[in-house]
């Protein structure tokens, strides 16, 4: 059952909230130690009887997993990193606050990569998280915590982080819903900065409707976040119904290429034909320049993250270790606290900001960024939805990407829509090999209104 069923149960007096938290353990004690979703949780106990206090409220107490980067009271915030461990922020990020605010509890945080970089959650500190549909294979990153929890009933709902793509495609590798909202629609204050000009917190969920009553509830203007946009709040489940007839939507050339094999190209045929079913037209278009999105996207988040991550030196908030001088202190935490994929990130970032490379590399990389955000703004003007397939392939095999450029590459369709800061959703789009593979309907700016729309609309119509 999805969040908006269950609080449906609720309100009608045929479930009790202290029924679904035994539920949601139930299939904790069943599958977590199989699955390893969670890095914190709140005791039972303790939310059946704060929620006692919280039932006339919208989300009436029911519980919501968090990814472990987002900051919460009450619970250690590790980011998936040594260094963090033992870190216990004292305020809540705008969007936990906000879901407090409605009557929502957090029920635990959930496992990632460390500090969000990854695809895969293998480079959590903490052991890797395993899909709920094989746990073979990872459930993807880096929010896989988040994704695999809702996905194998664990939890009603979750917050993420997207970047690049870390709610998209462990949402379409464990076959849930997954939005990213526009950029600065959903405040970062409370979120551990990866790269600033790029995250946006978003819902994991089982259904659309869950996702467009959770940023119903955590999007709008925050003063506390510089970027955040001044959006009135607006009430997203009102605008589900109503269909997509007459909607046109673009299918990129460049996001159904040959090499993603038969299986996922039949799906793609599928998809166009349901859209069609639906009264809704669809025109093949060209995005020329996603190929360019990939190396823009790592020298910029690179960059940024390496700004970023000099905060945690030791001194503040982290693991320490000591050192003869404050040099070899910071040197020698850092060289603890922080993973290799991290630690490749700080080089890589700090090597594309330094004098003489600044502009061949993060200056060019800022130009193809502007050059993609105004493919995608004239896209958007033939075109009311874009959309393909979210991640190029379906959950792999843990250990399988072990040089970084693979790993990387399974990002390719959603790190476009990242750097133009225009919302894309992942919804459950079919299977291949009997694994979920991910449908992604990308929007103009702050058309998540239309997006969750289209979204729901194919939701009703695929199996
Ligand atoms: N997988 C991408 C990366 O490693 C995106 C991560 C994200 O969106 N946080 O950077």
């Amino acid at each position: 059952m999805d969040l908006v069923g269950t609080l449906e149960g609720l309100s009608q007096g045929r479930m009790a909230l202290g029924e679904i938290i035994d539920g949601l353990w139930k299939r904790i004690e069943e599958v977590e130690p199989r699955i390893k979703a969670f890095l914190s949780l709140a005791s039972p106990e303790d939310l059946k009887r704060a929620g006692e206090g919280l039932a006339d409220k919208p989300l009436r107490g029911v519980p919501i997993a968090v990814k472990d980067n987002i900051s919460t009271v009450g619970f250690t915030t590790t980011c998936g990193s040594r260094f963090l461990e033992r870190f216990r922020p004292v305020f809540d990020a705008t969007a936990v606050e906000r879901l407090r605010a409605a009557g929502a509890q957090v029920q635990g945080k959930t496992n990632m990569d460390e500090f969000a970089m990854g695809s895969s959650t293998e480079h959590s500190a903490f052991g890797p998280t395993r899909n709920p549909h094989d746990p073979e294979r990872v459930p993807g990153g880096s929010s896989g915590g988040s994704a695999a929890a809702v996905a194998a009933g664990e939890a009603l709902a979750a917050l993420g982080s997207d970047t690049g793509g870390s709610v998209r495609q462990p949402a379409a590798l464990c076959g849930v819903v997954g939005l990213r909202p526009t950029y600065g629609l959903v405040s970062r204050w409370g979120l551990v900065a990866f790269a600033s000009s790029l995250d946006q917190i978003g819902p994991i969920t089982r259904s659309v409707r869950d996702c467009a009553l959770i940023l119903s509830i955590i999007a709008g203007h925050d003063p506390r976040d510089s970027t955040s946009l001044p959006a009135e709040p607006r009430d997203y489940t009102a605008e589900l119904e109503g269909g997509i007839a007459d909607w046109v939507f673009g299918l990129p050339r460049e996001y159904a290429s040959p090499e993603l094999g038969a299986e996922a190209l039949s799906l793609i045929d599928r998809w166009t034909s349901l859209i069609e079913e639906l009264g809704g037209r669809v025109v093949e278009i060209s995005l020329p320049l996603t190929e360019y999105a990939l190396p823009a996207y790592y020298l910029i988040a690179s960059a940024e993250a390496s700004a970023n991550l000099a905060r945690f030196d030791g001194v503040r908030y982290t693991a320490s270790v000591p050192g003869e001088t404050v040099r070899e202190m910071i040197a020698a935490s850092r060289t603890f606290g922080f993973g290799r994929e991290v630690k490749r990130r700080i080089m890589l970032g700090t090597f594309a900001l330094s004098a003489g490379y600044y502009d061949r590399y993060y200056g060019k990389a800022q130009r193809v960024r502007t050059l993609i955000a105004r493919e995608f703004a004239d896209a958007f003007r033939e075109v009311d939805i874009i959309f393909g397939p979210t991640s190029p392939t379906p959950a792999f095999r843990l250990g399988e990407k072990a040089d970084p450029i693979s790993m990387y590459l399974s990002d390719i369709f959603t790190l476009p829509s990242a750097l133009a800061g225009v919302p894309a959703i992942s919804i459950p789009g079919g299977r291949i090999g009997g694994l979920p593979f991910g449908l992604q309907l990308i929007a103009p700016r702050l058309q998540e209104g239309k997006l969750l729309r289209a979204a729901y609309a194919l939701e009703q119509a695929l199996p």
